[in-house]
């Protein structure tokens, strides 16, 4: 399996139109990074973790890669703003686009995509996106192929889901996780993580509580991601141990 960091950026983008660079090196370019989305390719299916506002900059980057399903980790603009660009995976080769997301979460993705979702009995062999409902804790299969453990975060006053696939598990936009969610967490090699800032924050975890949840799951290697202003590539390179290093964007894993 491979993975691909599409985009490792927050939520307003580095740069963004507030801050700038912020304390990053402008000049570094691997300071620059879009919204965070992340492709797992198994080498016989492709997922699609999130539609972010940049995703279709981000899949002509990644060489334009064939899409065979979309798992959401919530519904947050920055992480769904570009589900219309999924579109473009709706075609006479591919009628049906799975797309994995929670109870809650459809309800946003059914307001911004309601054209493509709900074809008129005229129009049947339109192609459409096929909702998939998921829930915490309840694993799921994907091309009979990959199997999915999705896993309740809490994200603010929002819930978002992590999810873990073998020994990989993607965990962005994060606060806190019940004690199952660590519990089933544990024995991962590979951990995609976001981490905002250095600073305290009331939606995401901060650099200092990555590390001591880092310490408790103890994986071989962890990559950060959703990374903001005060999150400057080499700083991090230089304060942190091999074993974590902050992603950047068009990153390639082999799991
Ligand atoms: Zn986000």
């Amino acid at each position: 399996m491979k993975i691909k960091i599409l985009g490792c950026g927050p939520s307003y983008g580095m740069p963004s139109l507030s801050r700038g660079f912020g304390s990053c090196d402008p000049v570094n370019p691997k300071n620059t990074r879009t919204r965070s989305s992340l492709l797992l390719e198994t080498g016989k299916t492709n997922i699609l973790f999130d539609s972010d506002p940049e995703i279709r900059l981000q899949l002509l980057r990644a060489g334009r890669p064939n899409i065979d399903a979309v798992i959401y980790t919530h519904a947050h603009y920055d992480h769904m703003g570009g589900a219309d660009d999924l579109r473009a995976f709706l075609n006479e080769h591919h009628l049906r686009l799975p797309v994995y997301l929670t109870d809650h979460d459809e309800h946003h993705f059914k307001e911004q995509m309601q054209y493509l979702i709900k074809p008129s009995e005229a129009q049947s062999d339109k192609p459409t996106f096929v909702l998939h409902k998921i829930n915490a804790y309840e694993p799921f299969t994907i091309n009979g192929d990959v199997q999915i453990m999705p896993i309740l975060q809490y994200h603010g006053e929002d819930l978002s889901m992590g999810y873990r696939i073998g020994d990989f598990a993607y965990s962005t936009d994060v606060k806190r996780m019940d004690p199952k969610g660590f519990e089933l967490l544990k024995g991962i090699k590979t951990w995609v993580l976001g981490v905002v800032t250095t600073q305290e924050n009331n939606k995401h975890i901060h650099l200092e509580e990555a590390l001591r949840w880092i310490d408790l799951i103890k994986p071989t290697q962890v990559y950060l991601t959703h990374m903001g202003a005060r999150m400057d590539y080499e700083t991090l390179c230089n304060q942190l141990p091999l074993y974590i290093r902050p992603a950047y964007d068009g990153m390639e894993i082999e799991l």
